[in-house]
């Protein structure tokens, strides 16, 4: 939330500015990487969980076929070391995956969706290949290339980035290396198999660079599309969807942490006439530089500056008390005549002017009752002659609250 253009007072917007700067190293600047963080662990918890119901599915079956091919049941009690080994690589890799799913499903907010994918396919990786070695070791028949899937699956939809992808399928490999080394005799080994494994891991991690690279893509293109929708096309600032967005949260923001919040409705004066007089190029023109005036005042992360629409313009000030709040409406309306856009035809005067209208959010009143307030300061701003503020008089927020 500490983004300073998130409200819209950068003229282009911070999606757009990550894109131009490149996604080549999977890493986004500052409070998007957290964002997009967030984003990866809601819409991959559910693809993560199908994937642990499927494993979870299939060790039940490889435990199901365990007890008839070697018979454990049989021979139960009497297994061999080997035995017990097997029935135990399975029994974990079940609890482990009815564990991550159970903690997934309850959605409690400490549980990420990466940390319990690392912790599954670590468990079913190390229990596969313990029970593949096993079997190996017993000169029963098993299905060793199963353990490439592992590989794989680092890299799967399951909340992870690329770069915990890496490092779990690496993790993944090495600890499969050093398994087969310590259970095999070194006749089992099987060099096809090792360099397979690694191959994969070269193609995983190729495939997997690629489809995070489209998926942060993506998510900066819609992010682009979102901030298209609440910023104004002339002027860059946010619009009046922006401003609904926003000003709500600041002003609940704004309560949390006891500060006052100056909001500013500014119309410019007799804007019909200039384009009449100078046409509606120019009009827009000066509009936008009306707003880059605007624009230059909101400087602060929770400021916002915005176009409510047609010649109309709205300032959100954040931490901006009582005492200062006729002073950035005369500094605003000043600005802006300072501007020194020549509007002939204004009764006024002899540059383009705006009347403002100010007031002080109130903690416990809605945002749309303290646009109503300023509209209001506004009128009669325009009423007592134009290029001039109506700004209310109140106790300090602190006194009223
Ligand atoms: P007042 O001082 O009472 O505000 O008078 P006004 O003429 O500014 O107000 P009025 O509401 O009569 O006219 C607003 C004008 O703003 C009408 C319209 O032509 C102009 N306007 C609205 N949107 C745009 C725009 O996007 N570009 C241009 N060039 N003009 C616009
Ligand atoms: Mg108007
Ligand atoms: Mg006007």
């Amino acid at each position: 939330m500490n983004s300073s253009s998130q409200f819209g007072h950068s003229r282009i917007g911070r999606h757009a500015r990550q894109l131009d700067a490149g996604i080549g190293w999977l890493r986004f600047h500052g409070e998007m990487e957290r964002e997009y963080a967030l984003q990866v662990d809601r819409d991959q918890r559910r693809p993560a969980m199908v994937s642990a119901g499927f494993s979870l599915a299939f060790i039940i079956l490889f435990g199901i076929s365990d007890c008839v091919r070697l018979p454990l049941v049989e021979r139960f009690p009497d297994l061999t070391a080997d035995m017990w080994g097997i029935l135990a690589s399975r029994l974990v890799t079940i609890l482990v995956l009815l564990g991550c799913l159970y903690i997934c499903h309850r959605q409690h907010p400490a549980s990420r969706v990466a940390p319990l994918s690392v912790v599954a396919v670590l468990t079913l990786a190390v229990c596969g290949a313990v029970a593949v070695c096993l079997y190996k070791r017993n000169d029963l028949g098993h299905a060793e290339f199963a353990q490439l899937l592992f590989v794989m699956g680092a890299f799967a939809p399951l909340g992870l980035r690329f770069r915990s992808s890496i490092v779990l399928a690496v993790g993944v490999v090495a600890m499969t290396f050093a398994l087969r080394y310590w259970l095999l005799p070194m006749e089992l080994h099987g060099q096809q198999f090792n360099a397979m494994l690694l191959l994969m891991l070269i193609f995983s991690a190729v495939g997997g660079y690629l489809r995070e690279r489209a998926y942060r893509e993506q998510f900066l293109l819609r992010g682009i599309l979102k901030e298209q929708a609440s910023r104004d096309p002339l002027t860059g600032l946010a619009n009046r969807r922006g401003l609904d967005e926003q000003l709500e949260m600041i002003r609940l923001q704004a309560r949390r942490e006891n500060v006052p919040v100056c909001l500013l409705l500014l119309d410019v004066d007799f804007f019909k006439r200039y384009n009449d007089r100078y046409g509606h190029q120019a009009g827009d023109l000066a509009l936008q530089r009306v707003a880059a005036c605007l624009d230059a005042f909101a400087r602060r992360p929770l400021d916002m500056a915005c176009r409510m629409g047609g010649e109309e313009f709205a300032l959100v000030l954040y931490d901006c008390g009582v005492m200062s709040l006729k002073d950035r409406a005369d500094e605003l309306c000043a600005d802006v005549r300072g501007l020194r856009i020549d509007h002939a035809t204004s009764d006024i005067c002899a540059f383009v002017t705006v009347s403002i209208g100010g007031v002080l959010l109130q903690p416990q009143e809605t945002a749309w009752s303290a646009l109503d307030r300023a509209d209001q300061l506004l009128y009669e701003a325009k009423r007592e002659g134009r290029n001039r503020t109506s700004v209310e008089r109140l106790l300090p927020v602190a006194a009223v609250a």
